[in-house]
């Protein structure tokens, strides 16, 4: 596991919070107040818009905040004992077990009993696998930043900065590379053909850029390539170092030199491949905008078109 979870205190209500904050983002409306129900236990409740035939079904939800990840010790079927209370209290539908362990299967197969007497209509247990899987991907940076700070500096977090997240695909298997970037030993490369010319008053090309995995997924689309483009030599950058800021910088100053100075000539996909790259690798080598700047730069791109 990389988030280590007693970078959260146990001994205050920073857990709950942690919960409250990790369901606003999953787009839950949160309801703020925390009801302590334990020495290590907090409740709230949340709503979840359920789409119908016409319109949205509010969906009550009773969120069970246990941090045990001091102890190591998994949730237990007692410390949730008057669940059914709680929920019959709180007049909700369903019932989450927001965990930083795991839980007791003898937990989950008495929250079935109650969804099968029709105490609850469904039920959702978020340990700290299922939390941990949502806090490493793009959009949760600020709450992992702001509530795991010691994980977060050990890795640049990704930053959405236009509509949508861009990812760099593998032009192979379509892993992306730019997401998984410090998981499962992940070696993308961002790889140019060069096609030299024999006249030295033709500017040398730049074919084709493409993003791969180092090794097999690289080698069948070299092959491919060198079938269309059998003159030219090809060039490797690995994506861990091109989010390095200095280097992020220098990869953009070499592109702007080649095509200004050294009057080398990119085919029109190969330079639209170089402009993407630098947009996605943006998204992990700059600062996050604050507010007043994403309203900016939404009004500086609009005065682009
Ligand atoms: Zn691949």
């Amino acid at each position: 596991m990389n988030i280590d979870f007693n970078e959260i205190p146990a001994d205050n209500e920073l857990w709950g919070q942690f919960a409250q904050d990790f369901l606003c983002n999953l787009g839950f409306s949160i309801e703020p107040q925390l009801f302590r129900v334990s020495d290590d236990g907090y409740d709230f409740c949340v709503l979840e818009q359920v789409p119908g035939k016409f319109n949205f079904v509010p969906f009550k939800w009773l969120v069970s905040c246990r941090h045990k990840s001091p102890t190591r010790l998994a949730v237990k079927e007692s410390e949730e004992a008057d669940v059914l209370e709680r929920i019959l209290r709180n007049k909700v539908d369903g019932f989450i077990g927001f965990y930083s362990t795991s839980s007791v299967l003898a937990l989950s197969l008495h929250l079935e009993s109650l969804k099968a007497k029709g105490n609850i209509k469904d039920y959702k247990i978020m340990d700290a696998k299922f939390i941990e899987s949502y806090l490493i991907t793009p959009g949760f940076d600020l709450i992992t930043s702001h509530f795991f700070p010691n994980f977060s500096l050990s890795r640049q977090a990704i930053h959405i900065y236009q509509d949508k997240y861009l990812p760099i695909r593998c032009e192979f298997c379509q892993k992306d590379l730019l997401e998984t970037l410090y998981t499962n030993n992940n070696q993308g490369v961002v790889v140019r053909l060069r096609l030299r010319k024999n006249d030295p008053d033709t500017m040398d090309t730049i074919s084709k850029v493409y993003f791969a995995c180092k090794g097999d997924c690289d080698e069948q689309l070299q092959t491919k390539y060198c079938r269309h483009y059998s003159q030219s030599t090809a060039s490797w950058a690995s994506i861990s170092d091109l989010v390095i800021p200095a280097a992020f910088l220098e990869r953009a100053a070499v592109l702007l030199n080649q095509i200004g100075r050294d009057g080398i000539s990119y085919e029109p996909e190969a330079l639209e491949t170089e402009i993407y790259l630098l947009r996605a690798l943006a998204q992990r080598t700059l600062r996050p905008a604050v507010p007043g700047e994403l309203l900016r730069t939404k009004r500086m791109l609009i005065n682009e078109e």
